[in-house]
């Protein structure tokens, strides 16, 4: 890496909406002079799989900063006319038991926001040259040594940089390289999501909410909710009894489902969830994994993860969009702060401090859902179907506040961050809000 005269060279792995964000970020927050950066995905067209996303105000505000305006119009995403971004109902009887609320989001377009995927990286794909995104390569390996980075793929090619950001997901390869026995585990439950024109239901379905809609049972949940571009979606999640090696040998990722398995699943649940089933065309599987907390995210001076490679927190409260688009937006951040990338010392610094301003919130997250998928703190077996229920109520009006995720200021806690380390007044963490009562208590004490 010659200073000044030669470019220095970013490699991401990944070109997911961790990857493409990275990429904005690089270009419009980091303030590097001289930077050539470079996509590698294993997909041959960058096609999103069918499904939908939803991103919170946190990733909303994070996409506007990146100067992703296209984004936020009220033709690519939907937003509910309420204004209440999350609301439960129950299962048989269909009614409202619980909602949340935005505590501090003044901008509607903020307001959590719901996109089928191929819109929302279209939306990204239009702020990152198409000639920096190189298709069909299918990473095996990375390597990385003090002197460079290199990236081997699956058709024998291989690309050396200066810097690696491994943005390839959940089943990460470059955390697989630097990390071998890291592994993933199956969190009990498989998605069944389908995502079709709107038409399909609005008009058709007697007392359809315009709003979107969490149903829960005692075991399965449905989602269902209009998104951007007037498309639909329905999402069934089921707990699936069998071990993670099972999943993994017989469910593979978007895989073809079963309509009329989705249908027979939900038949005893209320009308209108009945006639979504009915009207849902198709359906795709997506087994729920999570992973623990990474020790670190920095691998040698010039290596780190971002988005699921770095916190494997599965489907978990919607969160892992915005959480991709945060950790992009910090790690543009960590660069400017630094100011240059001269040195792998320089490097190092600037993906410490990226590192330092987002585990805490991530790890925290992991706490929360591990927590969840804990089966020895499962109660045991209700005694009878009104205990069941009354168990359903409890658990859907005691659910965790997510205001500490939701609302997320990266930018604060950056500031906050940096203001520590530089031996400045301490200040309360932005990542230090309970997760249970919304109270903010230290970072430290969680
Ligand atoms: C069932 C389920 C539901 C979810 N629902 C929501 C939701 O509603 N809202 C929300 O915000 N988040 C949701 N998430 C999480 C969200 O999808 C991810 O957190 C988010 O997409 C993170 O993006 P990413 O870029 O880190 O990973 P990904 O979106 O997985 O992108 C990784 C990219 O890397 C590529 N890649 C992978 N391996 C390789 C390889 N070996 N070589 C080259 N390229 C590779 C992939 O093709 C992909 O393009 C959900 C997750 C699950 C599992």
């Amino acid at each position: 890496m010659a200073e000044n005269t030669q470019a220095t060279r970013i490699l991401i792995a990944g070109a997911g909406i961790a990857g493409l964000a990275t990429a904005v970020a690089l270009a419009r927050v980091s303030d590097l002079p001289n930077i050539d950066v470079q996509l590698y995905e294993q997909a041959s067209e960058l096609l999103e799989i069918g499904a939908s996303i939803a991103l919170s105000p946190n990733g909303m505000r994070t996409l506007e900063k990146l100067g992703v305006d296209n984004a936020l119009t009220d033709e690519t995403g939907f937003r509910s006319a309420s204004g209440i971004p999350q609301i439960f109902r129950h299962w048989k009887t269909n009614q409202v038991i619980s909602v949340d609320t935005h505590i501090n989001v003044p901008d509607p377009r903020h307001h959590t926001t719901r996109f089928h995927r191929g819109h929302i990286h279209s939306a990204l794909l239009e702020h990152v040259p198409k000639e920096s995104i190189h298709l069909g390569k299918k990473l095996i390996r990375a390597e990385a040594t003090d002197a460079g980075v290199s990236l081997f793929f699956e058709d024998g090619t291989s690309a050396h940089g200066d810097i690696l950001i491994g943005a390839d997901g959940i089943k990460s390869k470059v955390r697989q390289s630097f990390i071998p026995e890291y592994k993933l585990r199956f969190g009990g439950r498989v998605f069944m999501r389908a995502t079709f024109n709107a038409a399909l239901v609005e008009g058709k379905i007697p007392d359809l909410p315009a709003d979107s809609m969490h149903w829960w049972g005692p075991n399965d949940n449905f989602f269902a909710s209009k998104l951007g571009k007037n498309q639909y979606t329905t999402v069934g999640a089921y707990s699936d009894p069998r071990s993670s090696e099972e999943i993994e040998n017989s469910v593979a990722w978007d895989q073809k489902g079963d309509v009329t398995f989705l249908r027979e699943r939900y038949k005893g649940w209320n009308p209108v969830v009945r006639a979504l089933t009915e009207a849902t065309p198709y359906t795709n599987l997506y087994p729920n994994f999570t992973g623990d907390r990474l020790r670190t995210w920095v691998f040698g001076s010039r290596v780190t993860l971002i988005g699921d490679a770095a916190h494997a927190h599965g489907g978990a409260f919607a969160a892992g969009g915005s959480l991709a688009l945060d950790d992009a937006f910090a790690l543009g951040l960590a660069f400017r702060h630094v100011g240059g990338i001269s040195s792998p010392e320089k490097i190092e610094s600037a993906l410490k401090l990226y590192e330092s301003v987002r585990q805490t919130h991530t790890d925290r997250l992991l706490r929360v859902v591990h927590g969840l998928l804990d089966t020895s703190k499962k109660a045991p077996a209700a005694k009878s179907a009104e205990e069941e229920d009354a168990r359903l109520i409890e658990r859907l009006r005691s659910r965790p506040a997510t205001e500490w995720l939701s609302e997320y200021d990266v930018e604060r806690e950056f500031a906050h961050v940096v203001k520590e380390s530089e031996g400045g007044e301490k200040q309360e963490s932005y990542a230090g809000t309970s997760p249970v009562s919304g109270l903010q208590v230290p970072a430290s004490k969680l």
